[in-house]
């Protein structure tokens, strides 16, 4: 990888770009942070602190254009290598269950299938 100035320079190709930003974001593995995982058709960049969803939308940046984003910008603070599984997991528990009742999934299914 180059450097100009004070920024990395990523590359043309889409492999070597995600491969460089998923072991960086890996601590150095091109691996998830949680559990090691390695198969890097499964591994994505996490927001750590989650508004992944909303930054995408805001700014466009995806795939390709998300990974040469990160290089350019020194690699900035905030995100972490994930497996889908671990991604999935962690949004499950970011869901706030404890305040539905049952009432609510009744009203809500009446909702959904009015007969
Ligand atoms: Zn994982």
């Amino acid at each position: 990888m180059r450097k100009i100035g004070d920024k990395y320079v990523s590359s043309d190709n889409t492999a070597v770009n995600k491969k460089l930003v998923l072991t960086h974001y890996g601590n150095g593995k091109c691996a998830c942070v949680k559990c090691g995982f390695t198969d890097i058709r499964a591994l994505s960049i996490d927001h750590v602190n989650g508004g992944g969803c909303d930054e995408r939308r805001q700014t466009h940046r995806a795939g390709n254009t998300f990974y040469r984003w990160l290089i350019k910008n020194n690699f900035p603070l905030g995100y972490q290598t994930l497996c889908m599984n671990c991604q999935w997991i962690k949004r499950f528990d970011e869901l706030d269950f404890t305040s539905i009742t049952m009432e609510t999934i009744r009203s809500q299914y009446k909702r959904m299938f009015p007969r």
